[in-house]
């Protein structure tokens, strides 16, 4: 038995989750792209901007030329985004009326917006324009190449594929992008007491739910969720299932790996000569939680044994599969982030055990309040699904008083 603490069993994790290795890439178009994983470098096709870019609204002049105000300028031209400014160039004592997006012409080293200025009779275009405010030089410009040189790498590869990172592949023109390939993992639930979802349970059955929830869970985090058929709670059934679902990148069990008779999965595991590398971690729910790894037709395979409380089926794949997950499929495990809420009433529990409590967090940004929901504890999916967030109890903590601030986390 290997029993850690959380922040050990959290680190290891993350440890495994670095060194693991994705590489077989597949090509998907820039609209199918979101939430997965670069396996290319992109770099920039020429400076960005390309041009230098007025960011308001307003008048290009010489900073120089409105160092005393109000200034009256000649305007020249007018510019609009687009529109090309070869031959265009501001003299001294003149301007360019101009547009948000639009290229600065030669001459000009400043926008003026349009608010501080004025049209000979108003706002109405006007062959002369007074300036009312200075501008130091660069002023609502963006130089040329700025925001990056030509063929500079403004992607890595191992890049998630977030709305930003898609984005700058757009605007340096790739619309076919290599990313890696989905992960698979196999969704193994565990129990004599399950029967599918489709079937009507006797009195003494339950559905099982922790296949769709992990599903759920697993295709969060952009990998393909392979479910199994339900594994009965005797060796020959165990071993069959969990070697089918060893074919994948990643097997998560759900259930019997608690202290029961016939809590079979750490046994067949260790049967088929897995590694563990720990068999338990202090928290609430999840204690039983399992963590190894076996080869398995040459190939070496990770698994999670979660314990099969549906609550605490879900909070250990959010603290330990979903890093696990991340590594695979190519890139660095996001750290878990929290936020921290007020307390709204009093709480109490025993030392020893970090908690990962259903709460609902309310308030505004940086007013937050947090209260415990009532449960009935790990198995207690109904109160959960009314939860928004999980109350995070430091271990050393037997009373936490209303209106201290604790740690949330929102998965
Ligand atoms: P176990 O971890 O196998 O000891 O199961 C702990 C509790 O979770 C028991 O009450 C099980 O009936 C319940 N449980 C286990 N697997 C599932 C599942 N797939 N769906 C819903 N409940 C489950
Ligand atoms: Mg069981």
């Amino acid at each position: 038995m290997t029993v850690l603490r959380f922040e050990e069993a959290r680190r290891l994790v993350e440890e495994h989750a670095r060194a693991a290795d994705a590489s077989t890439t597949e090509c998907v178009d820039l609209l199918h792209a979101a939430g997965r994983v670069l396996a290319q470098e992109t770099r920039a096709d020429r400076d960005l901007p390309p041009f230098p870019r007025a960011t308001r609204d307003g008048f290009a002049v010489r900073a120089a030329d409105v160092v005393a105000v109000p200034a009256r300028l000649k305007v020249i031209a007018e510019i609009r985004a687009g529109q090309d400014v070869t031959g265009i160039t501001v003299g001294s004592g003149e301007c360019a009326e101009i547009m948000t997006g639009a290229a600065v012409p030669q001459g000009a080293d400043a926008v003026v917006m349009v608010e501080y200025t004025m049209g000979e009779g108003g706002r109405t275009p006007s062959s002369v324009a007074t300036i009312q405010r200075s501008v130091a030089s660069g002023e609502n410009v963006v130089p040329c190449g700025a925001e990056a040189k030509a063929n500079q790498v403004l992607l890595e590869s191992r890049t998630p594929l977030t709305p930003a990172a898609i984005a700058i592949a757009a605007s340096v023109g790739i619309v076919q992008l290599t990313v890696f390939r989905q992960l698979h993992i196999a969704i193994l639930a565990t129990g004599d007491e399950l029967v599918n979802v489709a079937d009507r349970p006797l009195p003494h059955q339950i559905r099982n739910s922790n296949t769709y929830s992990l599903a759920a869970q697993v295709t969060r985090v952009g990998a393909i969720p392979i479910p199994l058929p339900i594994a009965a709670d005797n060796e020959c059934s165990l071993r069959t299932l969990i070697e089918q679902g060893l074919d994948n990148d990643l097997l998560l069990l759900s259930g019997g790996v608690s202290m029961g008779k016939y809590d079979l999965v750490e046994k067949v595991l260790n049967d088929l000569g897995a590694e563990f590398f720990f068999t338990g971690v202090q928290i609430q729910p999840g204690k039983p939680t399992v963590f190894g790894r076996v080869v398995y037709k040459g190939r070496s395979k990770y698994f999670f044994g979660l314990p099969g409380n549906p609550v605490s089926t879900m909070v250990t794949f959010e603290l330990f599969a979903r890093p696990m997950l991340e590594g695979l499929s190519g890139i660095a495990p996001s750290p878990l982030r929290f936020s921290i809420a007020k307390l709204k009433s009093e709480v109490k529990t025993k030392t020893g055990l970090t908690r990962f409590l259903p709460a609902l967090v309310t308030g505004e940004f940086g007013n937050l309040e947090v209260e415990l929901v009532r449960w009935q504890g790990s198995g207690d999916m109904v109160a959960t699904a009314r939860a928004n967030c999980f109350a995070v109890i430091p271990p050393d903590r037997e009373k936490i008083s209303a209106g201290e601030g604790i740690n949330i986390l929102v998965p």
